[in-house]
């Protein structure tokens, strides 16, 4: 059976882990699978697949504003994100990134700087999420930097980064800059003609589009090694070897189309979503605390701390919400959020935080619902806490 983000009995609310599927993208899917063709063979199922695939390559570079032989399509922004870290860093020179990267930015830095540790900078955030430049100007002034990796939004607070300065003091410095955009593409307005970062990371499954379909943004001039991870036939121009994904390229596309056409109306109504929650959470959970105000954030995402109370045990009182503990892909996981410890938070507070995220599907009715689902979990987890103090004490 299919669960679908507007069944009468869930209110999905984890677009930052995954967004349901855009009605336009599922059909671009379905019409691409249907059909067969590899892109790269040349006669006339071949070219058509080739033909979807360019449709998609044309459709994001609009969304984005860049050129569409600057993408390489991946499975997703993990692999972009490796791409362009690994390739960057082979330039020479420190990777400078900061705390409150994913993982798939992090870990990856980690990996890369493995055997010299000493070359790996993460810059800290203050309170709000917000880096600090003056850490990024004194280490770019200390030696050779070879990328800066920065993020657009926070998947966890949806705290946004002002790019334009760390570009900059990047640019000046000689290095590469590359953004993991994951969580703002097709959330916000993006144009790479103004943006000036070399490398871009994007994942289709966050704004609409299918799993497993993403790309690399790489400006055309930009002097980046060539330094594939996979090697094989030589598609995208050598830079991700293997048969292209032409149903996954295809609803990407499509997606990124839906989500340019709609971005203005949406863009207001999410956001008007997401003040309607924090503004019921404040008033109806008093000590209630939202991570990264005053930062400014992604529209449709809310990060509660509700102190005291266990996350988990809060999220499993309302089974009837799909909402995240942290971050969902560091879910299961028993280390708390990196982020919120970066921001200063204690592992307690990590513990006790759920994100809301919100999107172009989201109504009014499943954020009523999602409010006062979290106020009714929030009585019953502290009468359950309660009730087992005191039977503690009688003991
Ligand atoms: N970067 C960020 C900011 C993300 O939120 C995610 C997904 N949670 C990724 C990278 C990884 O994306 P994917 O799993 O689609 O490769």
């Amino acid at each position: 059976m299919a669960i679908q983000a507007g069944d009468a009995g869930l209110a999905y609310l984890d677009y930052n882990a995954t967004a349901p599927m855009r009605p336009q993208a599922l059909e671009a899917v379905l019409a691409a699978l249907r059909s067969v063709g590899n892109a790269s063979s040349i006669h006339v199922p071949g070219r058509d697949a080739a033909a979807r695939v360019d449709t998609g390559r044309r459709q994001l570079a609009d969304l984005i504003g860049c050129m569409p032989g600057e993408i390489i399509f991946t499975s997703g922004a993990t692999e972009a994100n490796n791409l362009a870290l690994r390739a960057a860093y082979a330039t020479g020179g420190m990777l400078v990134t900061t705390a409150v990267e994913h993982p798939a930015v992090l870990e990856t830095a980690r990996s890369v700087t493995a055997d010299r540790p000493e070359k790996l900078i993460v810059l800290p955030v203050d309170e709000a999420g917000i880096l600090d430049l003056e850490p990024l100007i004194e280490v770019c002034r200390s030696g050779r930097v070879a990328i800066v990796s920065v993020m657009l939004a926070n998947n966890e607070t949806g705290v946004l980064t002002d790019l334009v300065p760390v570009v900059k003091v990047a640019r000046e410095a000689g290095a590469l800059v590359h953004t993991d955009a994951t969580q703002y593409v097709g959330r916000l307005p993006l144009d790479l003609t103004e943006l000036d970062v070399d490398l871009l990371s994007l994942s289709a499954h966050k704004f609409g589009g299918p799993q497993g379909a993403g790309a690399l943004f790489v400006r055309r001039g930009a002097p980046l090694p060539h330094r594939p991870l996979l090697t094989g036939g030589g598609q995208e121009r050598g830079w991700r070897a293997g048969t292209l994904n032409v149903p996954g390229i295809a609803g990407l596309g499509a997606a990124a189309e839906a989500a340019r056409l709609r971005l203005s109306e949406e863009v207001p109504r999410v956001q008007a979503l997401r003040d309607t929650i924090e503004a019921g959470l404040l008033s109806r959970l008093p000590g209630c605390r939202i991570n990264g105000i005053p930062a400014p954030r992604l529209p449709g995402v809310t990060s509660v701390t509700i102190p005291g109370l266990p996350a988990d045990a809060v999220l499993a009182a309302m089974p009837e919400i799909a909402a995240s503990e942290g971050s969902a892909c560091a879910s299961g996981a028993p280390s708390p959020s990196h982020v919120l410890l970066a921001m200063g938070r204690s592992r307690e507070e990590a513990d006790s935080t759920i994100r809301f995220s919100c999107g172009y599907a989201t109504t009014s009715r499943d954020i009523q619902r999602a409010l006062d689902a979290a106020v009714r979990a929030v009585q019953e987890v502290r009468s359950a806490i309660k009730a087992t103090q005191l039977s503690r004490a009688v003991r």
